[in-house]
């Protein structure tokens, strides 16, 4: 759960944890019985004030929460920072990757069709409040927001980070979750899509095999699959995405060995 103990929260606070930045998720608690709006949009809460969301990688810097509680609702603008973002070009890729056959577009749109149709889940789980471990070793090769040419054509900006290890590396889930998808993507290779809850889900692309199934329950820890080099790649690495439903998210925001946990206290 969200690490409150070192923090003074008193019981009509909203803590928010996480950076106010483009790609970030933040995971906040309010009192229970409060309902929350994000813009203009109701979010989910549990049933003891957990609720989270987030913004994308070019997403409009401000916003607002709006917090109903006790009788009282209050508005609360939030200032995001813009980010820079890199340039990476990649070479030495498959031809069929950068410009793929006319006879695979309709399995590209099916591919993309069955992602968004998974990431709607919102699902009642308190695991993503929890501190994530990190899936698998190894050296971060790729990171959120990239802009991206493929053998030097402009291709659409990465969106995960891209931890290098050998095939075979055991990827561990970040947090328990249940798997939603296992499937052998065009782009992607071997995908695996597992819910935290809260509309909060991880994607790790270019696995080599599975080692849990569709609907299976998993902790935190545990071993889904072995890293691979399927789908469009140049070498065997982990692409790990997280998305709060579409939005898509930087993972490295979340990991404390990357990004100090930063923490904003709203009175209600
Ligand atoms: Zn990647």
């Amino acid at each position: 759960m969200l690490c409150v103990s070192s923090f003074a929260l008193s019981a009509n606070d909203v803590l928010l944890e996480g950076t106010l930045t483009q790609g970030s998720l933040i995971r906040a608690q309010a009192p229970a019985g409060a309902e929350v709006w994000f813009n203009d949009t109701a979010v989910k809460v549990s049933s003891e004030g957990h609720f989270v969301f987030g913004i994308g990688r070019d997403a409009a810097l401000k916003h607002r929460l709006t917090v109903k509680y006790a009788g009282k609702t209050q508005v609360f603008p939030l200032e995001f920072s813009a980010r820079e973002y890199a340039i990476q070009r990649i070479t030495g890729v498959e031809q069929k990757y950068v410009e793929p056959p006319k006879d695979v577009t309709a399995r590209i749109a099916r591919d993309n069709k069955r992602v968004r149709e998974v990431r709607t889940v919102l699902s009642d789980k308190l695991a993503i409040f929890a501190e994530p471990k990190r899936p698998a070793p190894g050296r971060i090769s790729g990171v959120y927001g990239s802009q991206r040419f493929f053998n030097g054509q402009p291709r659409n900006p990465h969106f995960g980070i891209d931890i290098a290890a050998p095939v075979g590396t055991a990827v561990v889930a970040p947090w328990e979750g249940k798997v939603l998808m296992a499937e052998d993507l065009y782009f992607s290779g071997l995908t695996m899509i597992i819910d935290h809850g809260f509309g909060v889900t991880s994607t790790f692309m270019h696995l080599n095999r599975f080692t849990v199934g569709v609907g299976e329950r998993v902790t935190q820890g545990q071993h889904i699959a072995d890293v691979g080099a399927t789908g469009r790649v140049t070498g065997p690495h982990l692409d790990w995405r997280i998305n709060w439903q579409q939005e898509r998210l930087d993972p490295q925001l979340l990991l404390p060995e990357f990004t100090p946990v930063q923490r904003l206290r709203l009175a209600l």
